[in-house]
């Protein structure tokens, strides 16, 4: 049997995240690395080699819908991969990541006071205060790990989703970072 290299137990990396900030939100913070690491990869070598080798959630969402019969393995809808609903939703994406780092700032300049709870689909608010003691870090490091671990979770619903009612890695098809280091490594290839 071929011997499986280390970047192909990736998905482990999702559980622990998010196991870590269901007991610590500031762990929140390690979700810079998924964030960061696939445009930095496609900005220096002008590939997608973070999709296609070292992507944990990829490979979670291909485990869980292929090897436990979550998903129905049915082909998405067109217009999921269509070009105005992946560039739509990153707009979408990056609005609220934006709007996530200016409730952060709110929060460091003073205006407003931290908010121990995580928004699921931007909307439903959950309390999530005993992963996090007042005054351990500033109140803006903390805002930004509940804000964050937001994002992170509510991404991860929505691959769940979409894995369930469609094929396993359908969420790939419209991930804002695919989009995103997608349309870097076509910038980088037109400007050979
Ligand atoms: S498209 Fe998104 S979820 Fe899929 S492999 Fe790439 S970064 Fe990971």
């Amino acid at each position: 049997m071929k011997k499986k290299r280390w970047n192909e137990y990736l998905w482990i990396w999702p559980i622990i995240y998010f196991t870590l900030g269901f007991f610590n939100i500031l762990f929140a913070w390690l979700g810079m690395i998924d964030f960061l690491l696939p445009l930095i990869i496609a900005i220096v070598g002008g590939n997608k080699a973070f999709c296609n080798s070292y992507c944990g959630r990829g490979q979670l969402l291909a485990k869980i819908g292929s090897k436990s019969g979550c998903s129905r393995n049915k082909l998405a809808p067109k217009w999921l991969s269509s070009k105005w609903f992946r560039y739509g939703f990153l707009a979408f994406f990056l609005t609220m990541f934006a709007n996530m780092v200016f409730q952060t700032y709110l929060v460091a300049a003073g205006a407003n006071s931290l908010r121990e709870v995580i928004k699921l689909f931007w909307t439903i608010r959950v309390p999530w205060g005993w992963t996090y003691t007042a005054g351990t870090v500033s109140n803006w490091v903390a805002q930004f790990s509940f804000g964050f671990y937001s994002l992170m979770l509510t991404s991860l619903l929505l691959g769940l989703i979409v894995m369930a009612l469609y094929r396993p890695k359908t969420w790939c098809t419209f991930c804002p970072m695919g989009t995103m280091t997608q349309g870097i490594c076509k910038i980088k290839a037109n400007n050979k």
